[in-house]
């Protein structure tokens, strides 16, 4: 291999495979349930996907226009103001991108240069590492300790350096489930006002809550100037296969990573545009149905897997739920991972993927609980003969 190739392969180590298409790959071999990557197991509602065919009919079936369907722009700046009373200008305010992921990825290649640190929670969602790396920035982790999964704000302090350029917020969290608290969230916007930072908001589960509501970082005082805020509607509406993201920030940042976007995959999905534009205006009786129905799962699963003898304190959003496998005898959640499937036909994420610390993470395994019912009882059935 050539020096320079060695060189760019090398900078990517680690980020070759995800934990999720290794793990989905082995569910597949094995036949065994997957609890491991996160999307659900039936479609989301039936007129969304009604919309989307009468999209596809109707002939928007080309490039959509370089920011994403007007129609779309605007339900998410309508969205934004209905939920949170957040103003955005669908013209130059709002961006649509293919997926979170997209909008992920252009924030930071935009917005970092090489050398520069990015601030995440961790556990942090496999993606922030990967993109922060591709940026040629580094990561200075926040640690989320549980069991209740609180930042302590001199935890945060401590992190921030002269070359710290981006705060990376997640909440609702993946994957500890924790939704971030006022108190929380005012240490963060106190923060990168002081030190002038810019903050990219991860909030894909914003409308998968089971206690307190969602509060965007954008909202706290001198934020909303400062804010990429980034979601996506795969897992509001249960269509994440469809890949439509956003991103809302003041004109002069959402410019920028509009720039990274446009060469990363310039457009995508056309006729899902429309389907979610309808979808995000017709309010919320879309997404409570799904709430609800992942309330009740999210208590079947802990409930199953307290009866396991695993402590499964309850998520407050997202729809994974982490346990300490050595209350089982296991040190390891990687083995434990690898061995689950042969063992007893279930498939889950080790979590220490998602560390630096390796001993913080390394006995906890991360398991869903977005699929159905009956498939949830058969994974703790045959999860049972591992107490055998
Ligand atoms: N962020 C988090 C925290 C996620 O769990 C996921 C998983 N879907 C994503 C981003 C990616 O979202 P999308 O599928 O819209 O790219
Ligand atoms: N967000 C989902 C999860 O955390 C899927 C991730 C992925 O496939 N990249 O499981």
């Amino acid at each position: 291999m050539s020096a320079r190739a060695e060189h760019l392969s090398a900078r990517l180590q680690g980020y070759t495979t995800t934990i999720f298409a290794e793990m989905s790959a082995l569910a597949l071999e094995t036949g065994s349930i997957n609890l491991g990557q996160g999307f659900p197991d039936t479609d989301g509602p039936e007129q969304i996907k009604r919309w989307a065919i009468e999209a596809i009919e109707a002939g928007h079936n080309q490039y959509p226009p370089g920011k994403g369907i007007p129609e779309l722009r605007r339900a998410v700046a309508d969205h934004a103001r209905r939920c949170y009373g957040l103003q955005y200008d669908p013209e130059d305010e709002v961006l649509v991108t293919a997926g979170a992921t997209e909008a992920i990825a252009a924030s930071l290649l935009a917005l970092c240069e090489v050398g520069d640190e990015v601030v995440m929670l961790e556990p942090y969602y496999d993606a922030y590492a990967a993109c922060t790396a591709m940026a040629g920035a580094t990561r200075r982790v926040v640690p989320l300790r549980g069991p209740d999964w609180r930042m302590d704000p001199d935890d945060l302090e401590a992190v921030v350096t002269a070359r710290t350029r981006i705060v990376l917020v997640n909440s609702p969290h993946n994957p500890t489930g924790r939704v971030l608290d006022d108190g929380e969230l005012s240490a963060i916007a106190q923060l990168c006002v002081e030190r002038d930072l810019v903050a990219v908001t991860d909030e894909v589960y914003e409308h998968l809550v089971y206690g307190p509501a969602h509060v965007p970082l954008a909202s706290y005082p001198g934020m909303r100037e400062r804010t990429v805020s980034i979601s996506s509607a795969g897992k509001t509406f249960a269509y994440t296969g469809w890949k439509i993201g956003w991103a809302c920030a003041p004109a002069p940042l959402l410019a920028a990573v509009r720039t990274a976007k446009q060469f990363l995959t310039y457009v995508s999905g056309a006729p899902f545009q429309h389907a979610i534009a309808a979808a995000l205006e017709a309010g919320d009786a879309l997404v409570e149905t799904t709430v609800e129905s992942l309330r009740a799962r999210r208590e079947q699963l802990c409930a199953g897997l307290e009866s396991l003898g695993l402590e499964a304190p309850r998520p407050e959003g997202a729809y994974f739920v982490t346990t300490d496998v050595r209350a089982l005898g296991f040190e390891d959640g990687v083995e434990f991972c690898r061995m689950l499937p042969e063992r007893c036909g279930v498939v889950a994420i080790p979590s220490v993927v998602f560390y630096d610390d390796v001993p913080a993470g390394r006995p906890l395994v991360r398991w869903t609980f977005c699929k159905q019912q009956a498939v949830l009882d058969d994974a703790l059935e045959r999860l049972a003969k591992l107490l055998r």
